[in-house]
């Protein structure tokens, strides 16, 4: 049976950035509970990745299960257009109240990725409602990510982001370096000096700078100075520049803050939220925006916001997403992802002692161990199962991003695999 499966999902199946030919080997997982993950062959594997930032609740939590299923019994989904629901307008009245004051407006989607489309969208559709029709291109950091869809992807770094494969068809925008100061350094204000420099350039081109506020993702994993994102805000508001911050990864509580921006005290005009929205069980993303970007767009020509997927606002993943944010209501998120950062603080250090280690860092729920050499995919995935882990590493990067709820065992045992393969 297993066996059946795995030839036909290798000799099918496309998995994220795998190759038909030679596919690296895939785990069948068969079920999930809390913070393991079950395989087919009855190995259970202590979950360290929430499965890419989503799973913060840990896996079928009887609280999501029964909002889902309640949901269901009414109904799975209906079309958008022209009509309303309950799950839709209890979600987004709760996004509203949790993130910054000034961001009232929200558009649902589906993925990450679209809900960057969407920003950027809303970005162009402002300025040229303000008439301002050569501001059409956007300012971004390097070492980010922000999807793989093509607008999306114009965004990423354009070194990890592949640009010069799909160079005549990606939009071109302009990069800066990333900011330099680490997050718990000191401020030094010659890491803003290329921002403002490329703003002042090119503030007639200029729509809106996007960037993940504080953490870094896929692009590198890197953590950075609040002050960068208050400095930031000064700039874009002497030269009309929307500030757009793609809180996908952060969002929910995993920097240890709500919103990853709440560390710099700072709003932006759009904000895109995905992946930990429904805690894991669907496909959500959002975009807020504020009154004023939401009131520029309506009020001139065409006079709509230009957009509306078909699964826009899916009544069970809207009733999935509100019980996920009323369980970080009922129980001290702050304080377990308080006491994760001080576990992986403390059991992640020796670390730094491998000949083989470049940097070893952590920031809320976040512990990354920065190697000076890309590891070696194939081999360190099975280590890392036949340890009783799932910890899947990318480049040079090996990381782990646990549920809130794992237990400080657990959370050891992560650790310990972890520390075992750098050296
Ligand atoms: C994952 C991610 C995205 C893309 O989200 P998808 O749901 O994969 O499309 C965008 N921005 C950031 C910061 C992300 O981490």
């Amino acid at each position: 049976m297993i066996n059946e499966l795995l030839k036909f999902d290798r000799e099918h199946i496309w998995h994220p950035y795998t190759s038909m030919l030679e596919p690296l080997p895939v785990y069948p997982v068969e079920s999930a509970l809390g913070v393991r993950l079950k395989l087919a062959d009855g190995r259970e594997l202590i979950d360290g990745m929430s499965s890419w930032w989503a799973a913060i609740h840990g896996y079928n939590h009887p609280a999501l299960n029964e909002a889902i299923t309640k949901q269901l019994a009414k109904m799975a989904h209906v079309m958008f257009g022209g009509i309303t629901h309950q799950p839709a307008v209890e979600l987004c009245r709760k996004l509203i109240e949790i993130t910054p004051e000034a961001l009232q407006k929200v558009f649902l989607s589906d993925s990450g990725s679209i809900s960057v489309e969407v920003a950027v969208k809303m970005a162009l559709q402002y300025q040229q409602a303000k008439g301002l029709k050569n501001k059409s291109r956007l300012l971004t950091i390097r070492s980010g990510y922000h999807g793989d869809t093509f607008g999306a992807m114009a965004l990423c770094d354009p070194d990890t982001g592949m640009h010069s494969l799909f160079t005549d068809i990606l939009a071109k925008h302009y990069f800066v370096e990333a900011p330099q100061c680490r997050f718990e350094e000191e401020w030094n204000p010659d890491d803003i000096v290329e921002m403002r420099a490329s703003m002042e350039k090119h503030a007639d081109k200029i729509a809106a700078v996007i960037l993940e506020p504080i953490v870094q993702g896929a692009g590198g994993m890197r953590f950075y100075s609040p002050q960068y994102l208050v400095e930031l805000r000064k700039l874009c508001d002497k030269h009309n520049v929307l500030l757009i911050f793609d809180e996908i990864a952060t969002g929910f509580g995993r920097s240890g803050k709500l919103f990853a921006c709440e560390h710099a005290g700072v709003t932006p005009d759009i904000m895109c939220i995905g992946k930990a929205l429904t805690g894991g069980y669907m496909t959500l993303a959002a975009t807020l925006a504020t009154e004023d970007v939401a009131h520029t767009i309506s009020s001139s020509e065409p006079g709509v916001f230009m957009h509306g997927p078909t699964f826009m606002g899916n009544p069970l993943a809207c009733a999935v997403a509100k019980a996920s944010l009323d369980l970080l209501d009922q129980y001290d998120w702050k304080a377990k992802v308080s006491a994760i950062e001080k576990q992986l603080k403390t059991e992640l250090a020796p670390a730094a002692n491998s000949p083989k280690v470049k940097n070893v860092r952590v920031l809320g729920a976040i512990g990354v161990v920065e190697m000076k050499e890309a590891v070696d995919m194939a081999v360190i995935q099975k280590n890392f199962v036949d340890a009783g882990v799932w910890i899947r590493p990318f480049g040079k990067l090996i990381y782990i991003m646990p549920p809130y709820i794992i237990s400080s065992e657990d959370l050891s045992q992560l650790t310990k695999a972890l520390i075992n393969c750098t050296f």
